[in-house]
């Protein structure tokens, strides 16, 4: 049996729940149970809080040079034990071994540029109104920040917020999904190995989200919360968050159109919409929802499109070769099958996939083969909502005004991708876009040093690069008179 963490980190040390109440972290690859882990209420959050505010002003005074080495000193040692914490994550989430180390590795990635910016967190002078009087703007540490993230990357989304607030000087609460703590605890493991003080990261573990983030929302010492989940839990924070004028960072959900028009190099959209398509077994916020195919070429792409998916090795994540792993509960797979009976149901057909798999070794687990859909229309559930899952539906289209106009109409706007050789083509679309983050000719958004984001409703802010840094800096304007 692994040695799993199970215990809240708070100023420190490991601690249990007041309450002293557990609740269980399933493999989702076979049902098993790996760990209990402690359920924190109120009274643990408020305690975290409390150390957080306490570890605040020292780490905001701590000089950036130290900060920035102990961050450096984190991503170390977390790279240094990265085949355990991927067999960790890959174990309590599904995906495939080698998503895990990928995602570990951006993370580190993170860790470390945020922990150069740390360096260069500047202020500026600016001409006075009078030889007597200065004008200067420094940047300094918001406060106490707060992080909810969701499961579907258990280590990077806690890494890239964690990595700005530390490097802003504010200390973190960290509230993981509770369907994949325990690749969280690990980050308090690393962390507290490298030498960050008592309390400036706690790790708060809940079953229940609601009984702790009415604590979070309510707390004036909660200067920022950054939340990276659903849209609708999103605005209920929003809500709840001008109760007490909290600054919010809420990266939600998206619905990223993938267009390829009749002048596209078919074989490279092919390949970036598999990996897009494909990575996380299409539980992420960027995963291409709804491919626009350009009605001469449909026939063609979706014969290779299906290709590749149907060769696709369905299974374990730690076993050599799987490429698609289970998804992360049985309700997730209850909505892939909605969607897909919904579109079957009003005309559309299934040209691989569109079903559990059969072999009996997977019977416990929540997977779902790999699913192209044909003669998809815009008034499908998975033209409208997040399928979260292996389905890429196909859509038709004629026109480059036409499948601009489908691709904005939704109330989402986080990632969009689109594949042509014209190059005035490429800037018109480009720009045409609304959507926070736009893939031209290209299907790997992902980067430290880019402002990752959305607009509408995925939501406010940006993670990554300089930007990332804002959502953890008050910018203070000091007038120095009487000179
Ligand atoms: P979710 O909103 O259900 O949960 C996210 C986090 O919020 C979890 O920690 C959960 O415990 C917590 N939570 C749930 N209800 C809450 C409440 N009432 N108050 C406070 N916290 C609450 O989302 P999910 O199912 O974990 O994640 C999938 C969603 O996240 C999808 O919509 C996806 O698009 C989105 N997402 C967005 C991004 C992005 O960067 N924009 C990245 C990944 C996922």
């Amino acid at each position: 049996m692994t040695d799993y963490l199970t215990r809240l980190f708070i100023d420190g040390s490991w601690q249990d729940a007041d309450s002293g109440e557990t609740f269980a972290v399933l493999n989702p690859a076979d049902g098993s149970e790996l760990a209990r882990v402690a359920d924190a209420d109120a009274r643990d959050m408020t305690r975290a809080i409390d150390g957080a505010e306490r570890a605040q002003i020292g780490w905001a005074a701590t000089p950036a040079l130290e900060r920035s080495r102990i961050l450096r000193r984190a991503a170390e040692i977390g790279r240094a034990d990265i085949d355990r914490l991927a067999r960790v994550m890959t174990a309590e989430h599904g995906k495939p071994i080698a998503q895990s180390i990928g995602e570990l590795n951006y993370g580190f990635d993170f860790i470390d540029w945020f922990a150069e910016e740390a360096r260069r967190t500047y202020g500026t002078t600016v001409p006075s109104t009078g030889p007597d009087k200065r004008i200067v703007a420094i940047r300094q540490a918001a406060g106490v920040s707060v992080a909810i993230t969701p499961w579907n990357f258990p280590s990077l989304q806690i890494l890239r917020k964690l990595g700005a607030a530390l490097a802003a000087g504010c200390s973190m609460v960290v509230k993981p999904a509770a369907l994949t703590p325990i690749s969280a605890l690990e980050i308090g493991r690393f962390f507290a190995e490298a030498g960050l003080p008592d309390g400036v990261l706690q790790i708060v573990l809940s079953s229940r989200a609601s009984r702790v983030s009415a604590t979070i929302m309510a707390d004036s010492r909660v200067r920022v919360l950054s939340f990276t989940g659903s849209t609708e839990v999103g605005k209920i924070l929003m809500r709840e968050g001008a109760a007490t004028m909290k600054r919010l960072a809420l990266e939600l959900g998206g619905h990223a159109p993938f267009i390829v028009f009749d002048d596209a190099d078919v074989e490279h959209a092919l390949d970036q919409l598999v990996a897009v398509k494909m990575r996380n077994m299409g539980q992420t916020c960027v995963s291409a929802n709804r491919i626009f195919v350009q009605r001469s070429i449909a026939p063609e792409f979706t014969r290779r499109l299906v290709e590749r998916l149907s060769s696709m090795k369905v299974g374990f994540g730690h076993e050599d070769g799987v490429e698609v792993g289970p998804l992360i509960e049985a309700a997730a797979v209850a909505k892939v099958e909605a969607h897909v009976a919904d579109a079957v149901a009003g005309g559309a057909g299934v040209a691989t996939g569109g079903k559990r798999p059969e072999h009996s070794a997977l019977a416990n687990g929540h997977f779902y083969e790999p699913t192209v859909l044909t003669g998809v229309t815009d008034d499908m559930l998975v033209a409208r909502d997040e399928t979260f899952g292996p389905v890429a539906p196909i859509f038709e289209f004629d026109t480059e005004e036409e499948v601009v106009a489908r691709a904005n109409n939704s109330p989402y706007g986080l990632a969009a991708y689109f594949f042509t050789r014209d190059v005035n083509r490429v800037v018109r679309v480009s720009e045409s876009l609304q959507y926070g983050t736009v893939g031209a000719n290209d299907g790997s958004i992902s980067a430290v040093q880019a402002p990752f984001g959305g607009v509408k409703e995925s939501g406010i802010g940006r993670e990554g690069g300089h930007w990332g840094m804002e959502e953890y800096l008050d910018t203070k304007y000091i007038s120095l008179a009487g000179l």
